[in-house]
Order: C-alpha cells, then structure tokens, then sequence
C-alpha cells in the first residue's frame, strides 16, 4: 500500500510545521526578554502575537484533522464498493473488484479474486 509511507511523511511534516510555530514564538519572546524590554505595550502585543500564531496553529490542526476525516470515509466507501457485485448490461453479475463476470447470483465469493461479498451494488 503506498499511501501509507506518504501518510507517515505527511503527518510528520504537520508536527514539524507545528513545532516550528511555537517555537518561532518563543525565541521571538526569549529574544525580546533577554534584550531587558519589559514595556507593558510590548507585552501586550506579544500576548496578541501569540493568540494569533495559536489561532493560525488550532485552525490548521482543524483543516488537517477534517481532511483526515474526509480520507478515511472515502476510503471506506471505496473498499465497500470493491466488496459488491453489480449486474451488468447483459444480465450477469459482475466482481467489483476484479471484473470477473462470471459470478453466479447465489455466489458468497468471487471465484476469481477471492473477495467477500458484502452486498450488491444495484
Ligand atoms: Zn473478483
């Protein structure tokens, strides 16, 4: 399966981007810190900095999660489709996952491929 390996290096790049925000902000605070500014505007500002790097960071995590969502359903649906027969233009039924048109009504199993099947597609 070849999504897996690209799933595994997507998923790390999300932790890595996150990472790096919050780490941007906390060198911008250690710098501004350590450069003995303590002037209450300059805090305020970096509270709202941070709010907004925090919106920016929960908003993305929400699209990454969403989409992740969205995946695994249409991945279900796909490996529920592969597991039905279907009747095809002349009559006979037809192995969703295979093709094999040689599949009887009463068959449990594509003879073929092997393949369970779960139901019928129409
Ligand atoms: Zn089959």
């Amino acid at each position: 399966m070849k999504g897996k390996k690209g799933y595994l290096k997507r998923k790390v790049w999300v932790i890595f981007g996150a990472l790096s925000v919050f780490v941007f902000v906390f060198m911008v605070k250690y710098v501004v810190f350590s450069l003995g500014v303590s002037d209450s505007h300059l805090i305020r500002f970096m509270s709202a900095e941070f709010l907004v790097c925090l919106v920016i960071a929960v908003s993305l995590f929400v699209v990454v999660v969403v989409r992740k969502l969205k995946e695994i359903k249409a991945e279900e649906q796909y490996e529920h489709i592969k597991r039905t027969k279907s009747v095809s233009e002349n009559g006979t039924n037809e192995c969703q996952s295979c093709g094999n048109r040689q599949v009887a009504e009463a068959d449990k199993s594509c003879k073929i491929c092997g393949i369970k099947f779960l139901g019928r597609l129409n």
